[in-house]
């Protein structure tokens, strides 16, 4: 008998690969050498690894197939232009200029585009863009709707930008906003949709100001079925159409192919405007490579075109959102606080109720993913205060973001329902001795993006 709400995985298993248990001794002692931070815990050491669903997904056979026939050419190579008639073809854009992650395809774009003191308006920045802004000198802002930062508020489209916020942004500012973007789905905030009427009413305030707006859409096609599923009228449509119809309204986007290009690395560009095209490319020749392979090999565009068509099976998107929620409901199930609803990539903890006994400036979301990491190999990351505070003032205060969370995000075709069982055991467990989890405090740590390389002690 199939349980309830125990999602069929819409794929068999070819190639595998072991994964190997360790002890609480063991890893007790990998998290005083890693400075307690997971991301410095070896690979090899971790039960189930839930840090990213980026670059960390299972490649199908025709993927594989596909690297086979990956033309090595410096110039002009056939896998290019199959990538590029793949981009074409889903996002509609002329334009198609590989790299060889979506951190580089923001780093290029806001180097043409982003002057010091300059604004970029965003739903919610992602780490990576977030950074990219602030190394220019110019300032990230996050307008995404109110109920965003609620994390009980159920709302079909928590992703949402609040187009009111950004007409008024744009009253004050115009002149200092170089483009407009757009987080599909909403990775900071939940991992949330954004409806086409949200998309519809961004791009006309826009154009109405003559902005830029572009796409941050490494996860365009959850968000589709985000839509398919919740936006009157779109029903009968196909994830294909729903998607063409979302960047139809946009100037371009910026895509990490690790996500759900079904890639294990690279990202591009896509964009209309051709003055902009070439000034892209001059840059991506300087730091990434020449525009038919942008830091990519010719094979690791293959994956990507094929991983691209493969994303808007249906099957595999509900496959794909129904294991997020199955773990979702499990946790919750057991009383556990996560955010609402459910999102398409990962479950969030509310890791200040979960540890309600350590202040903010104790990192409990950190706190979390070390505890988790030492009580059942699962490594989690944090999204909150390490990740997201800002320093101000002379004493460099830490301005703490709104939501504390940790984020278990799955890697896609990777995990059975089985996994997800053992994480969700994991966290219960853990939720039953929470008061023994001590906070941390920072001794080294490197701006911007310190979350990567930080150390710290336990409390
Ligand atoms: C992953 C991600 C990026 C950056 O992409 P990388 O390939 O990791 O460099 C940018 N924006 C969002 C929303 C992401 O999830």
């Amino acid at each position: 008998m199939k349980a309830k709400g125990l999602p069929f995985e819409p794929y068999r298993i070819k190639m595998v690969e072991p994964i190997r248990k360790t002890t609480k001794r063991e890893r007790q002692e990998i998290l005083k050498q890693a400075g307690y931070n997971v991301f410095a815990i070896p690979a090899e050491k971790v039960t189930i690894d839930l840090l990213t669903d980026s670059g960390t997904g299972a490649m199908s056979d025709a993927q594989w197939a596909a690297i086979m026939r990956g033309d090595e050419s410096y110039a002009g190579a056939r896998s290019f232009y199959r990538l590029e008639g793949a981009v074409r073809r889903i996002f509609g854009f002329r334009h198609v200029i590989p790299t060889h992650q979506g951190r580089a395809a923001e780093r290029i774009v806001f180097e043409a585009l982003v002057k010091k003191g300059d604004y970029v308006p965003n739903n919610i920045h992602f780490d990576t863009t977030m950074a990219n802004i602030l190394v220019r000198g110019a300032h990230p802002v996050n307008l995404v709707v109110d109920q965003a930062y609620d994390p009980r508020a159920e709302m079909a489209f928590k992703g949402n930008m609040a187009p009111e916020k950004l007409e008024a942004f744009l009253q004050r500012y115009r002149n200092r906003v170089p483009l407009v973007m757009l987080t599909v789905t909403n990775n900071s905030g939940g991992g949330q949709p954004v409806s086409l009427a949200n998309i519809r009413a961004i791009s006309s305030i826009c154009r109405r100001f003559q902005v830029p707006f572009f796409f941050d859409a490494c996860r365009f096609a959850e968000n589709a079925f985000f839509i398919k599923e919740r936006e009157p009228g779109y029903q009968k449509k196909s994830i294909l159409q729903i998607v063409r119809e979302m960047f139809s309204l946009a100037d371009g986007a910026l895509v990490s192919a690790k996500k759900d290009g079904l890639a294990n690395i690279g990202g591009f560009i896509t964009l209309h405007d051709d003055d902009l095209a070439t000034r892209l490319k001059h840059i991506l020749i300087i730091g990434e490579g020449f525009p038919t392979y942008g830091g990519l090999a010719g094979r690791d565009l293959e994956a990507i075109a094929q991983g691209l068509e493969e994303v808007l099976d249906e099957s595999y998107l509900r496959h794909r959102i129904e294991q997020v929620r199955y773990l979702g409901s499990l946790l919750e199930g057991a009383g556990i606080p996560i955010f609402r609803p459910i999102g398409g990539h990962a479950v969030y903890l509310l890791a200040d109720e979960f540890l309600p006994h350590l202040p903010r400036e104790q990192y409990p979301a950190w706190a979390l993913t070390v505890a988790l990491y030492e009580a059942a190999g699962v490594r989690a990351v944090e999204v909150g205060g390490v990740m997201f505070a800002r320093q101000r003032g002379r004493g460099k205060k830490e301005i703490f973001p709104r939501l504390e969370m940790v984020r278990l995000a799955i890697p896609r075709r990777v995990y059975t329902a089985s996994h997800l069982e053992y994480v969700a055991e994991a966290v219960i467990n853990l939720y039953k001795k929470r008061d023994r989890i001590r906070g941390l405090k920072i001794i080294e740590a490197q701006e911007p993006l310190r979350h990567f390389t930080a150390r710290f002690e336990l409390l």
